[in-house]
């Protein structure tokens, strides 16, 4: 596949360079060096995406759900033979290792995978509820459906949301992070090559121009975000006022509890891979570890021997376990918290910010960061700090651990590391998060599973992908059936009871 040196929109099943006269650089966040440019749609842009969904909404709609299946299921098959090509481009776009980027590659292709099994996930309830009467419901799509991702997952988060929908029968617009938009392009030009009709996908590049003019757009039905918190709040917020279905998924801060019977090398192990994996720009990625009773020195020690261990550096290398952070500016801000979190008294263990980086002195590098003894009113352990940056919170019980989660405004996922079945048991009770893991550290539901948090990590009632995934992409129709009418008694003026 071609990546060109200016990534187009893709509207209509082909290449467009669109109308809007703004740009935006792409980097390599290793080297510092744009890869690339982007060109950002305006609102003609945004209108051309909308009227080619809108267009091939009708045929689409009235393609059966195994016609859709088949078309999906060729679709599988490119995927999996260009998904090496397409980590490699998520990992010098983002900056993540390139096993890494597989990974999550593949947890997209999963989503493909289960939708797959569309025309079994689209039936609906039956009952026989009278004499002669039937009762049953359909599940019909909602119209054209656009997407807005996050720049940390270039293939996987696309991936949570437009399979699904097109499965349903819907059309989609996507509109991807600005700062990784090759990827989509590459996923909708394999979509056309599996068999999908021309303006089923869309993808549109830009910044809140093109959101805004999707959001204020007549012929959107839904949209499903994923980004940060403020904009999920918001997106979420114009789209009740605009009549649109929405769902909002926002940013976390996910605790990790570890609990003094926990095999503490297991554990360590798990945590370091959970908090600098990806550079800790993941979602799910744990940012916060709550050290039970007398657990905390022995963990922190080991935590700091394997965190000084790991090797930061260009994610493209083989050997290389952390890449680095998605931009300059970003750097800046995970080294601003770090900064922070001294002056407001924590412990600072491992210190990323002095991280030499051979040939990557102009890349956006932070190292490994640890602190110990963070207490719940410093920032560092309030905001999301989305990067490599884990906070040790001292607490005496299990209870005190679950009441600092609970209290926390974020509820994306949360694990926890114990032998006992009985602490495992209260934890997954009484928590009140979405996404929980048992000695699971990021506990990332399967396909055929759904995704999402809770609290100010969710704007909406519906998680992704999985069977909430279906509902959000379509509308119950339920339709009550008598054909037997000469046998029937008439319908009269009094409100019909059945039976
Ligand atoms: P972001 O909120 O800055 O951007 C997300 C999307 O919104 C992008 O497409 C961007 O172009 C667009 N956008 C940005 N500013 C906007 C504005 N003012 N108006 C309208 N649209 C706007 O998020 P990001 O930095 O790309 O991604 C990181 C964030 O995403 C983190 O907070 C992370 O926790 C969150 N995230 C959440 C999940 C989840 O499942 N809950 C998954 C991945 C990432």
């Amino acid at each position: 596949m071609t990546i060109h040196d200016a990534v187009p929109h893709w509207i209509g099943g082909s290449e467009h360079r669109g109308t809007g006269d703004r740009r935006g650089d792409v980097f390599n966040p290793a080297t510092g060096e744009v890869v690339r440019t982007v060109g950002f749609a305006d609102a003609a842009d945004v209108d051309a995406a909308v009227a080619a969904a809108k267009r091939a909404l009708p045929g689409w709609r009235a393609t059966t759900p195994l016609r859709r299946s088949r078309i999906l299921q060729a679709y599988l098959t490119l995927l999996r033979e260009n998904e090496r090509e397409m980590a490699a481009v998520a990992s010098q776009e983002h900056g993540k290792t390139l096993d890494d980027a597989l990974g999550s590659v593949r947890r997209g292709i999963e989503v493909a995978e289960f939708a797959c099994g569309i025309p079994h996930l689209l039936k609906g309830e039956h009952a026989g509820v009278g004499t002669g009467i039937n009762a049953y419901s359909l599940r019909q799509p909602v119209g054209v459906c656009v997407g807005i991702t996050p720049f940390n997952f270039p293939v996987m988060v696309p991936m949570w949301m437009f399979p699904m929908a097109i499965a349903c029968g819907n059309t989609f617009v996507l509109k991807p992070s600005e700062k990784v938009p090759t990827c989509s392009v590459m996923l909708a030009r394999l979509f056309a090559q599996a068999g999908l009709p021309d303006g089923v996908l869309n993808v549109v590049h830009g910044d809140k121009t093109a959101v805004d003019a999707l959001l204020e757009h007549p012929d959107v039905a839904a949209v499903s975000f994923v980004g940060s918190t403020p904009i999920a709040r918001s997106i979420y917020e114009t789209c009740a006022r605009n009549g649109k279905r929405v769902q909002a998924l926002g940013g976390a801060k996910n605790h990790a509890v570890v609990m003094p019977d926990a095999d503490l090398d297991f554990t360590t192990e798990a945590l370091i891979g959970a908090a600098f994996g990806s550079a800790g720009e993941r979602c799910m990625a744990i940012s916060v570890a709550v050290a039970v009773g007398d657990v905390a020195d022995a963990l922190v020690e080991r935590l700091a021997t394997r965190a000084r261990a790991l090797k930061t550096g260009p994610g493209i290398e083989p050997g290389i376990d952390m890449g680095p952070l998605i931009t300059g500016a970003h750097r800046d801000k995970v080294s601003g918290y770090v900064d922070a979190g001294e002056r407001e008294g924590a412990a600072l263990v491992v210190d990323g910010r002095t991280v030499e980086v051979s040939g990557g002195e102009r890349g956006f590098f932070v190292g490994p960061t640890l602190f110990d003894k963070v207490d719940p009113s410093m920032s560092i352990y309030r905001d999301e700090i989305f990067g490599p940056v884990l906070s040790v919170v001292r607490v005496e019980t299990l209870e005190a651990a679950i009441a600092l989660i609970n209290g926390n405004a974020f509820a994306n996922g949360t694990a926890i590391f114990t032998g006992s079945g009985a602490a495992a048991q209260l934890f997954e009770e009484t928590v009140e998060v979405g996404m929980v893991g048992i000695n699971v550290p990021i506990p990332v539901p399967m396909a055929f599973f759904s995704f999402g948090g809770w609290k100010n990590s969710l704007f909406g009632d519906l998680h992704v992908h999985g069977t909430e995934g279906i509902k959000f992409y379509t509308r119950t129709k339920a339709v009550t059936a008598r054909w037997r009418v000469g046998n029937a008694t008439a319908p009269t003026l009094v409100m019909p009871t059945l039976g």
